[in-house]
């Protein structure tokens, strides 16, 4: 079996996005074309609750993108992104998803 994995293609990391990757979305129609080559396609979503400690409004003084030390290991500390149940933690709305093919989301602690 052939699989198509599609990583983190939400709101949050395309333009508009709090973690936006600039032209991002520029993957989505290659990504819905590809999508037919595959019998499996598995979507992951990054999936944070609020106050994740990668947060960097998580740790009062810091700033977004600073390195910290958290728990012994290097962090950079992020914009909040992707909580969950929020808008930005959802699959880009121009992502092919048809019901009719195999399509799963995997939440990230
Ligand atoms: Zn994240």
């Amino acid at each position: 079996m052939k699989a198509l994995l599609l990583i983190d293609i939400q709101n949050d990391f395309l333009p508009g996005g709090r973690l936006a990757v600039p032209e991002g979305d520029a993957i989505i129609p290659l990504v819905n074309e590809l999508q037919l080559q595959f019998e499996l396609v598995v979507a992951t979503q990054d999936w944070h609750p609020t106050g994740h400690e990668s947060f960097a409004s998580s740790h009062a003084g810091r700033q977004v993108f600073e390195q910290i030390d958290l728990h012994g290991l290097p962090q950079v500390l992020w914009p909040d992104h992707c909580t969950q149940a929020g808008p930005g933690a959802e699959l880009a709305p121009a992502l092919r998803t048809s019901a009719s093919r195999p399509f799963f989301a995997k939440a990230l602690p």
